[in-house]
């Protein structure tokens, strides 16, 4: 039985993130099925919630990271993560559990729907992504399943940002396909008033390649409007010794 906490593993936006995978399926369960997504083809696309694993079998793999080093715990995992019907009664359990402040990793995708919304204002931070400006782009690098539609996800994300008292981050991944319309992203996002912005490039084995970095100070310059704004070639990763290093390479968590 694959466990459903990993690590901690070096963020660049976390620090020493200790990893939840709710979804803790074989495969990948995802709305998504990125063009630059580390963790291989979506196996089980679905939009559709549910239960993967019970609070009874999180309460005992919490219990037994409990002390640990870590800055984070973060909800991310082999897939979306809001596709786990008991994120938000998970949160409240790893919260009481590890006392460690809560980040959630998500795609944005069923941010539309009360019930996410509600589950994600449970954590400290969200860290939500945002790689298009138009239904089209969100097609080509996101490769949404059928009904999701881009409209959608921006004004779920407004709505989320318009009640949330943590920190919203966008995550915003840039590659050959969206990086000439860094301009366009841009004018979206400032709509969604994001606490920070995190431009981001594949540095992890996936078939896409990442820009290199003179291309990625290039594509933040049209982000100079905003206050907080970081670049994952800028950012420092810390040095951590992971809890199950086997386990943590196998899963490769998007982190
Ligand atoms: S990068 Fe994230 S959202 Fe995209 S397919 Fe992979 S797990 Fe899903």
């Amino acid at each position: 039985m694959n466990s459903i906490i990993y690590g901690p593993v070096p963020s660049w936006r976390l620090g020493r993130s200790l990893g939840v995978d709710l979804l803790c399926a074989p495969g990948k369960t995802c709305s998504f099925d990125c063009v630059y997504c580390q963790l291989g083809r979506t196996t089980s696309a679905t939009t559709e919630r549910r239960e993967f694993v019970s609070m009874a079998r999180l309460t005992e793999e919490l219990k037994e990271v409990r002390g640990i080093n870590a800055d984070y715990v973060t909800f991310s995992g082999t897939g979306e993560p809001t596709i786990a019907s008991n994120l938000g009664q998970a949160i409240d359990l790893a919260r009481s559990i590890l006392h460690l402040p809560i980040a959630v990793l998500t795609n944005s995708s069923l941010i539309s729907r009360e019930d996410v919304r509600g589950d994600l204002a449970k954590a400290d931070v969200v860290v939500a992504k945002l790689d298009a400006h138009s239904q089209e782009l969100l097609r080509q690098v996101n490769r949404p399943m059928a009904g999701l539609m881009l409209s959608d996800i921006i004004a779920g994300i407004k709505l989320f940002k318009s009640k949330f008292t943590g920190k919203l981050c966008l995550q915003i991944m840039f590659i050959e396909a969206n990086k000439n319309f860094a301009v366009e992203i841009a004018q979206v996002a400032s709509c969604l008033l994001p606490d920070e912005l995190q431009l981001n490039t594949p540095l992890r084995p996936c078939p896409v390649k990442p820009l290199p970095p003179p291309q990625m100070a290039s594509i933040k310059g049209n982000f100079h409007n905003f206050r907080n704004v970081v670049t994952v070639y800028e950012a420092p990763r810390p040095e951590v010794k992971p809890l199950n290093l086997q386990e943590t390479l196998r899963r490769r968590p998007k982190l």
